[in-house]
């Protein structure tokens, strides 16, 4: 199983507040901070992309609320807010410490619900984690809890997590948890529990297994059957989920080397779960008709640029999914468009560089990039 990792090129790794923040001191946990920092170093040396889901704002805000505290509202959304507010920068500067001492930059991204649920705001988020990897970066992603209300929050960080690695095409997602995986029963109140190794899905005999197993130290939000439900939405995008223990030093290596865990495999790639979700759910909202230039660069794996575009029908957003057809009407691919069909018909034809001139703002790399795209045997 830890082959997957090996041969994973995107991994997300979540840790929760528990991992994060001493319970005694209620500061970050440092020397374990720079374990996993060495870990996840390891892991960019051998050439993987590595996104960090990291939990502990508001349980490193929390003691600087004193006031608020002996309001007697401790549980309040507001309080919440509030200190993840304080925790959040707190949260950073213990993870770039960490991190500064493997020389690997740090990027943060607190996302909105809506930034994984909007398809336009989805595809935002998606190019800016790409650019943020591809330039050797590792993104660290919280939920922008001081903003997020209860209606529209995650809530959790496990299904966070999956959302993130759904979004950036994640081979494997690391739920870094106070148990070393998935067991029939509490292993702590039946010594006799099973664990489980690996498994080809979420099934609800799983599901039924998780109760109350992995309640945590009272930091964190997520127990076992949030980590199955994160599982659950990584599978259906091509991602395999890891269930490992994160308490001991350098958690990852130890996971790597054989250490226990359960699997969730998804035997689909990112890829393959993104064009059947393409080529099966989609009604084009509009079209693009290109030229055989254009044509010709597609079927060899380039994105779709304005100055191959002929014409535009449609009234699409940016986001959309929409069809490309030929210079004979047949559709080519199909896509996910980064302008509006207003924007496309502006700038069709044009080269590049001069797009951002004619919108009279900073053009995207493409109009659909080759990662939102998947060539279809042609429809007339
Ligand atoms: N976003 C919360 C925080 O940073 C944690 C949520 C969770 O642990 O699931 O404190």
């Amino acid at each position: 199983m830890t082959t997957r990792l090996e041969t994973a090129e995107r991994i997300v790794i979540k840790v929760g507040s528990a991992l994060i923040v001493d319970p005694k001191t209620r500061t970050p946990s440092q020397y374990w901070l720079t374990t996993l920092a060495a870990d996840i170093a390891e892991l960019h040396a051998a050439g993987k992309q590595v996104v960090l889901v990291s939990s502990g704002a508001v349980a490193l805000g929390r003691p600087f609320l004193n006031k608020v505290e002996k309001s007697g509202r401790p549980g309040s959304l507001e309080l919440k807010q509030a200190a993840s507010a304080i925790g959040q920068p707190r949260l950073m500067a213990a993870l770039q410490a960490a991190f500064d001492l493997q020389k690997l930059p740090l990027a943060q991204a607190l996302l909105t619900l809506d930034d994984t649920e909007i398809r336009r705001r989805w595809l935002n988020g998606r190019a800016t984690l790409f650019t943020l990897l591809d330039n050797g970066t590792i993104p660290v992603i919280n939920e922008n809890d001081t903003v997020a209300t209860s209606e529209i929050r995650y809530g959790d960080n496990d299904r966070l997590a999956a959302r993130v690695a759904q979004m950036i095409d994640a081979d494997v997602l690391v739920l870094l948890s106070d148990i070393d995986g998935l067991y029939t029963e509490d292993p702590r109140k039946n010594p006799d529990a099973t664990h489980i190794g690996s498994a080809a899905a979420v099934t609800p005999e799983f599901r039924s297994y998780a109760g109350d197993a992995n309640a945590s130290a009272g930091v964190g939000t997520g127990g076992m059957a949030t980590k199955l439900d994160a599982a659950a939405i990584a599978w259906t995008a091509g991602c395999s989920t890891v269930i490992t223990l994160g308490k001991p030093e350098h958690p990852i290596r130890k996971l790597r080397n054989g250490g226990r865990a359960t699997w969730i495999i998804s035997e689909v790639t990112p890829q393959a779960a993104r064009m059947s979700w393409l080529s099966g759910h989609l009604t084009p909202e509009g079209s693009v008709t290109v030229d055989a230039g254009a044509e010709k660069a597609l079927i060899s794996g380039a994105s779709l640029l304005a100055v191959g575009i002929r014409s535009v029908t449609g009234r699409f957003t940016r986001g959309a999914a929409i069809a490309i057809q030929n210079p004979k009407g047949k559709t080519i691919a199909k896509g996910m468009v980064a302008y509006d069909a207003t924007e496309i018909e502006q700038i069709k034809g044009l080269q590049t560089g001069d797009v951002s001139e004619r919108l009279g703002y900073p053009a995207r790399s493409a109009v659909i990039h080759r990662d939102n795209m998947i060539l279809v045997d042609g429809e007339e």
